[in-house]
């Protein structure tokens, strides 16, 4: 371990300087994982939050109560990260996520595993991940400033020695961008660090949004705007008719289209809206085979012979529905049960088992819950999150082109890439003073 340099503190023309050993821009997940790491090999770390609060995005995770990682081995984290898992597999290798739930559970949160091996704080409150970060941050006196960085200094050899901020200038040895993504912009995270990191000559891959709501062609999600369903199966095809996801859960149809836990999944898989169109197939009623569904339609049609069309409709789907459903299958609402034809049921029964919703593209990134996109990773070292373009420059978390699926897999991202950034940076010192 290094001896800790003190911070030094020192005015010019008005504008202050803190030199440290590292600084780290962004407090959230990554950032403070990377400070304290650091701090852990005995660096003087300097972590600057544009918020007066580190941690403002995690207090939203899983609703509150922060999916904090997903109890499984790397080789599964990995395969729920659809671009670019390879690169992130020495980081998740080293922290994987039973070295995070060691972690916390070191600082006294408790954790408990639910469905799908999601892990959550056994209080569901995400403050307990938050204020435990933040203590351990007292603990390592690492100093959290309240400034928004603006740029990285550098040296005449590109070296990055610094940072710009709107309050100040910071010196500093190694330097951990750390900003998130551009989604959910009143965290705090509207993309800064990719401006900073193309200033210093990092490619960007242009942010899209991922795991986000769905907006819908045509007008039939809006009449049933509010209806949520649970238990529903569906497909998403891509324009080759290809089956690029299928899962069953809960969704909400809205104003604009399509949200809910499994339409915000869906969205992870529709990678390619440029090129392609996507549309999705809900299975109303995943339970019944369409053998079994045609009894059951067969059975309400005879039960209730001199009822309206209509009326059936409504023992059979949400009331929401029952206008849609009716549009669609072009049965006048009022034709009575014992009249419907062969073929009509056969088009309800086709209906209620693949209702078709094409995609006319996600919502904005800011309403997603994770950024796709970011800093090229094949110009950043996958062992220490070193940039390959700017030395002295470490790089972690959503910042980076990397996304994953739900499941508390981003936030396992974040914390192993924090942890190889925080190494990098305090290994990097150790490297330089033996080489004077
Ligand atoms: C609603 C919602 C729910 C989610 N739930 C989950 C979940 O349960 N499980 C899961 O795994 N993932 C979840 N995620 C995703 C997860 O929160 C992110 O992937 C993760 O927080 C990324 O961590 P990060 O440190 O890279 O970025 P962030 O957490 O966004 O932190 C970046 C920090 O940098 C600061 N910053 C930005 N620019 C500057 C600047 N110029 N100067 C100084 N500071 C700056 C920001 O203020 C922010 O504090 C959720 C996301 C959202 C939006």
């Amino acid at each position: 371990m290094r001896k800790q340099t003190d911070n030094v503190r020192s005015t010019q023309n008005g504008e202050v300087f803190l030199t440290n050993d590292i600084i780290v821009i962004g407090g959230g997940a990554a950032g403070m994982m990377a400070a304290l790491t650091a701090a852990d090999l005995g660096c003087s770390v300097l972590l600057l939050e544009r918020n007066a609060k580190v941690g403002r995005k995690l207090y939203i995770t899983g609703k509150g109560r922060c999916n904090v990682t997903n109890d499984c081995p790397p080789t599964d984290v990995l395969q729920n990260v659809p671009r670019n898992p390879k690169f992130l597999m020495s980081a998740v290798t080293r922290f994987p996520p039973e070295a995070v739930k060691a972690f916390f559970e070191g600082l006294g949160v408790r954790l408990k595993t639910e469905r799908g091996g999601r892990v959550f704080p056994q209080s569901d409150r995400a403050a307990d991940i938050i204020d435990a970060l933040f203590l351990d941050l007292r603990r390592k006196r690492v100093e959290i400033v309240e400034d928004r960085a603006r740029s990285l200094l550098t040296d005449a050899d590109g070296h990055i020695t610094g940072v710009r901020g709107e309050h100040g200038s910071y010196v500093a040895r190694a330097v951990v961008l750390a900003t998130g993504g551009a989604s959910y912009p009143l965290t705090g995270s509207t993309g800064d660090g990719y401006e900073m990191a193309a200033a210093v000559g990092h490619t960007i891959l242009p942010p899209r949004p991922s795991l986000v709501p769905l907006a819908a062609e045509g007008e039939d999600c809006g009449k049933m705007q509010g209806l949520s369903l649970r238990n529903v199966a569906v497909k998403v095809r891509d324009q080759k008719k290809k089956i690029v996801y299928a899962a069953q859960g809960e969704m909400l149809f809205t104003h604009f289209g399509l949200s809910g836990p499994l339409m915000l999944s869906a969205s992870a898989h529709m990678r390619d809206f440029g090129k392609s169109r996507y549309h999705l197939l809900i299975d109303l009623k995943p339970a019944l085979d369409e053998e079994k569904l045609d009894q059951r339609l067969l059975r309400d049609l005879s039960e209730n012979a001199n009822r309206d069309f209509r009326n059936v409709l409504e023992g059979l789907l949400p009331r929401l529905m029952v206008p849609v459903v009716l549009e669609r299958t072009g049965i006048p609402g009022d034709t009575k049960a014992n009249s419907v034809t062969k073929g009509q049921r056969r088009c309800l029964l086709e209906l209620l088992k693949g209702f078709r919703v094409d995609i006319a593209g996600p919502r904005p990134i800011e309403e997603a819950i994770v950024t796709s996109g970011g800093v090229k990773v094949s110009e950043v070292d996958p062992h220490t999150m070193a940039s390959k373009k700017a030395p002295g420059l470490f790089l972690a978390g959503e910042l980076l082109d990397v996304d994953a699926y739900t499941g508390g897999f981003n936030l396992q991202i974040a914390w192993a890439t924090g942890r190889a950034a925080g190494e990098g940076a305090a290994r990097s010192l150790e490297m330089t003073e033996g080489a004077e």
